[in-house]
């Protein structure tokens, strides 16, 4: 038996992509048809603008709408302007909250969406899955993929450095994802899907052979991680839930988010639960072949780094197993406090401190 897969029939990894986009087959598919454009805040606009320039003597419609945050109430609102006159086609412009928005507003009202991520902070980029806010928690749904990403590297060699952390964080977790996902398969709880997990697998191992190369430019580099963000998101719709690239160091970011103020983003908090979970899980020579990685791209090693204590690691690592049913490492132990803290001094010893700083805030 095959099965269907659904992937993004455009996918522009180029630099000028969105001064070029007149070039490209999204271009026709605008031709004569009404284009949403749901953008994010701060530069974000800036960058909607330049594309309206682009589309304006193409499409017959093109209505722009702002998206602060991506709170449930903020979605029914886009959808109900939307549904006042549909469009062909929805365009989400952002950093990771508009790109998730965009996605829930275009499967809710069966419209399709193109993608346009101004920053590599998640693989939110292009994946099934949209993050949204619902009564002070953030809580991932599935959504269609997108029909086509476009992705500027122009735009992403002036990405914040912390969101760039962020996405490498986020694709580097993949490893101690698909180590829970294999065991939760051995232990009878789920099925597993192999060409799945080559891919997401894959996507670290292709990034850090770039990373081994002698000399690598920033947009070399960013290329890099939009490519196998991009490879994550595909691996995710083959498996049709995010379990290749969400294991146990999610459930402890998730559980950093609702328990411990969530004082970092996603990709920081999973990239610092990376190195716990792969701990627990046996896989010493995967976090010792990472540590020089995590110095020489600048990843946070120390959870007071991110602005946590170490009485809120325990917390969240305590509560991290009933964030959601998902069989995972973190099932295997009992997690006491004398064993917490153990690990935690084996995994963040007082000289991973003072290496990673958070330092400019978040793109929308
Ligand atoms: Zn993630």
């Amino acid at each position: 038996m095959t099965i269907k897969v659904r992937i993004p029939s455009q996918l522009i990894i180029e630099h000028k992509a969105i001064p070029h986009l007149y070039k490209t087959e999204i271009y026709e598919w605008i031709k004569n048809k009404q284009v949403a454009l749901i953008s994010g805040k701060g530069k974000t606009r800036v960058i909607t603008e330049q594309i309206i320039e682009v589309i304006s003597g193409q499409a017959s419609r093109i209505q722009v709408m702002s998206c602060e945050n991506n709170t449930f109430e903020t979605i029914n609102e886009l959808e109900r302007k939307l549904l006042e006159d549909t469009p062909d086609l929805i365009f989400g412009i952002g950093g990771g909250k508009a790109l998730d928005v965009s996605k829930v507003v275009g499967t809710r009202s069966n419209v399709p969406v193109v993608l346009f991520p101004t920053a590599i902070s998640s693989d939110a980029i292009c994946s099934p899955i949209a993050v949204i806010k619902m009564m002070n928690t953030s809580t991932s749904i599935g959504v269609r993929m997108p029909q086509g990403v476009v992705i500027d590297l122009d735009l992403l060699t002036s990405c914040p450095t912390r969101l760039v952390s962020a996405g490498i964080g986020d694709l580097l977790s993949n490893k101690s994802a698909l180590f829970d996902w294999q065991l939760a398969h051995k232990a009878g709880k789920e099925e597993m899907n192999t060409f799945s997990s080559l891919i997401a697998n894959n996507a670290v191992d292709s990034f850090l052979n770039l990373l081994n190369q002698p000399e690598i430019s920033r947009s070399r580099l960013m290329k890099g991680t939009a490519e196998s963000l991009i490879m994550s998101g595909i691996a995710m719709s083959i498996a049709g839930s995010s379990r290749p690239c969400s294991g146990s160091e999610h459930l402890i970011s998730h559980a950093l988010d609702y328990h411990c103020g969530g004082k970092a983003l996603h990709g920081e908090q999973v990239a610092l639960a990376l190195l716990f979970t792969e701990h627990l899980q046996g896989q010493y020579e995967s976090v010792e072949r990472l540590a020089p990685y995590y110095e020489k791209l600048g990843l946070p090693a120390h959870y007071e780094d991110l602005g946590y204590t170490r009485e809120e690691m325990h917390r969240a690592i305590r509560k991290a197993p009933s964030m959601r049913d998902r069989y995972t490492i973190l099932n295997e132990f009992d997690l006491t406090d004398q064993f917490i803290d153990q690990v935690l001094d084996e995994v963040y010893p007082e000289s991973a401190k003072n290496r990673y700083q958070i330092t400019d805030s978040p793109a929308g």
